[in-house]
């Protein structure tokens, strides 16, 4: 497996919050890859600040109440 496709399943991992086995041809790159483990290790780092910006990040007290209705009003446009 080459870095580019390495780097491409890194970035999804990161931005969708799941990891994927570290077997087969990715895991068998990343043990032999300094790069590409560098890389890894930089989207964990990135995407765990993210997560605990949005964590802290405080919600309008109406949020619930808009996200319902734009659910609602999804479900009658035609
Ligand atoms: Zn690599």
């Amino acid at each position: 497996m080459r870095c580019r496709t390495v780097r491409r399943i890194l970035i999804m991992e990161s931005g969708g919050g799941y990891v994927l086995p570290r077997r087969g041809p990715f895991g068998r790159h990343l043990e032999r890859c300094p790069c590409c483990r560098e890389e890894a290790a930089l989207l964990r780092k990135e995407a765990r600040v993210l997560r605990r910006a949005l964590a802290e990040m405080p919600l309008r007290p109406d949020f619930t109440r808009r996200v319902m209705e734009a659910i609602r009003g999804r479900g009658r446009r035609p």
